[in-house]
């Protein structure tokens, strides 16, 4: 099933993302998480892609695949094209057609230390515009309500995201935040610039303050005082923090769903306690 045909309904879409295990770990050792994960039943599950570039996809694919075979929820593979020759690429599309994944959130990438770029992709557009050319996919993509890191201003941001739709990317899929408010005006930005497709509201509930402070310094998201204060008081006391997080995150779902958002793409950190805790929390509201 194509994922965009689900924002037609008259439902707020709500998905996960998972990850692949690292790579001196069995794939094996997800499994079962997964499995948990996905009798929650999410719209779909996207499976994050290794940064690296030849070998990378390998595990998103098995696990995408599996989502969508064994357990019967929709999957999408994410694939990025930075470190990726076209010939890569090629073959990664081939990988996904083979084994019935139909939808692909289509990213740059960052660059990697010790990794040689490619030359061949120098945006998610371009890749983007590849995909589409290259047969029957539903493509996605990545946005940035506080603006991407390496983007000059908003405005640039919001036009390059444009030209990203524009390529092919039928939904977008946003960068965690912790201020709705914050996501309210990126909406804002994007109906100006015409970009008219569904976006999800990427939402990360914080359990452990190690994953903050990797989050933050990796994605640059602004905490809001409120979130900094509880994080601070539960710092030491891991079962009140993790409760706490949660219970954060399902205030900001609340909200955006009040709001009308098109869907909730929740970062699930594989974990099925915390996965279920909030669709419990918030299947009745959407
Ligand atoms: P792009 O859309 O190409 O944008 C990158 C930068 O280039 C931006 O600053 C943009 O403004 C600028 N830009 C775009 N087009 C142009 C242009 N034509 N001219 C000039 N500037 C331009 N990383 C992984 O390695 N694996 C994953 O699985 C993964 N999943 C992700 C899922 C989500 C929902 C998100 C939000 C991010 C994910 N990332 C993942 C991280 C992502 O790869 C990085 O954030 C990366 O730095 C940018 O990727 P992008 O696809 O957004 O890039």
């Amino acid at each position: 099933m194509k994922i965009t045909t689900l924002f037609e309904k008259d439902k707020t879409v709500f998905s996960f993302e998972v990850f692949p295990p690292k790579k001196d770990s069995p794939i094996e050792s997800v499994y079962e998480k997964l499995e948990d994960i996905c009798a929650l039943k999410p719209d779909f599950i996207s499976v994050t892609y290794g940064a690296g570039g030849s070998g990378a996809h390998s595990r998103t694919v098995d696990i995408a695949s599996k989502i969508k075979r064994d357990f019967h929820v929709e999957s999408v593979a994410h694939l990025t094209c930075v470190n990726s020759t076209r010939d890569m690429i090629d073959r990664t599309l081939d990988d996904f057609r083979a084994n019935g994944i139909e939808n692909i959130l289509a990213l740059r990438g960052d660059y990697v230390d010790g990794v040689e770029p490619q030359h061949d992709f120098r945006y998610a557009s371009e890749l983007c515009a590849y995909i589409k050319s290259k047969g029957d996919f539903d493509v996605s993509g990545a946005c940035y309500p506080e603006v991407h890191v390496e983007a000059a201003d908003e405005v640039e941001d919001i036009r390059n995201l444009k030209t990203k739709v524009d390529a092919g990317a039928h939904h977008l899929i946003s960068q965690l935040f912790f201020d709705n408010a914050l996501f309210y005006r990126f909406l804002e930005r994007a109906k100006i610039a015409g970009i008219n497709v569904p976006i999800e509201a990427g939402i990360m509930p914080v359990t452990n303050k190690k994953q903050i402070e990797r989050m933050v310094s990796l994605c640059g998201a602004s905490l809001p005082s409120k979130f900094a204060k509880i994080m601070q008081k539960y710092e030491n006391k891991p079962d009140a923090l993790r409760d706490a997080g949660i219970a954060y995150a399902v205030e900001q779902i609340v909200d955006l769903i009040a709001n009308g958002v098109d869907g909730i793409h929740l970062y699930t950190m594989n974990n099925p306690y915390v996965a279920e805790k909030i669709t419990r929390a918030v299947e009745n509201l959407l």
